[in-house]
């Protein structure tokens, strides 16, 4: 288990996360949504260790980042690598020997070619490959789904699915709220850096209405159209 507990983060002056309490369990995948500027890669990176913050990040098997396998939103890759040597890399730095990832390429990338080169959703299924070869017990995947093709997308949620079912810890955040339903057991809200709500499966037909009754009852009403 994973249990945070009041953290905040500033940036100088900016207060970007307020007391945050959070806990995350085993064989459970989370949503955290908000808007662009909500906080939430920071929230992820705080909880990663990447950025320092005030409160505390408790994990059973401590440290979490021995365990730990973080998407970045926009993964950036070493010049002159290629797939295959980005895969022998992230596998080496857990110890783990294995070279055979044509068979477990399973978006079907160029490993041979610079990873440098790829477009960002390519660079996005790269480095979600190497966390998953990892076999990590906790995910956090920073908009998995952004500026991926759909096959892909669909081949994350059955991912995503299966890695629940291995008992793992899975974060997920997205600025969409319809990509989190299908997988998410528990959906938090984050506005302007406080966790606004906090909705279980069941509630998240309800809570989808409301956020697009309140987002497109104010912007439709701006439009005279004819
Ligand atoms: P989200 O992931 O929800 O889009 P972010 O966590 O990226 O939100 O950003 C939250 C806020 O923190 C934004 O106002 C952003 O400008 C600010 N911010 C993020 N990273 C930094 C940084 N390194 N320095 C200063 N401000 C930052």
């Amino acid at each position: 288990m994973i249990r945070i507990k009041h953290l905040s983060k500033a940036y100088g002056n900016h207060q970007v996360l307020r007391d945050i309490n959070l806990e995350f369990e085993p064989g459970h995948v989370y949503g955290i949504v908000g808007a662009n500027g909500a906080g939430k890669t920071t929230l992820f990176r705080s909880i990663a260790g990447i950025e320092n913050h005030d409160g505390e990040v408790e994990y059973a098997n401590s440290p979490l980042k021995n365990d730990l396998g973080f998407l970045d939103a926009q993964p950036i890759m070493m010049s002159k690598i290629t797939g295959w040597e980005y895969l022998k890399l992230v596998l080496i730095s857990r110890g783990i020997a294995e070279e055979n990832f044509e068979s477990q390429n399973l978006f079907d990338l160029p490993l041979g070619q610079y990873a440098e080169t790829y477009s960002t959703g390519m660079k996005k299924k790269l480095a979600l490959t190497g966390i998953l070869l990892q076999a990590n017990q906790v995910l956090i995947l920073d908009e998995p789904f952004n500026g991926v093709d759909i096959q892909s997308n669909l081949i994350i949620i059955e991912l995503i699915k299966k890695l629940k079912a291995l008992n793992k810890i899975i974060l997920i955040s997205s600025h969409i709220f319809s990509t989190l339903s299908e997988t998410c057991d528990q959906i938090h809200l984050l506005k302007e850096g406080v966790i606004e709500k906090s909705v279980l499966k069941k509630d998240f037909t309800a809570l989808e209405s409301e956020m697009k009754d309140i987002i497109l009852g104010n912007q439709l009403k701006q439009i005279n159209l004819r």
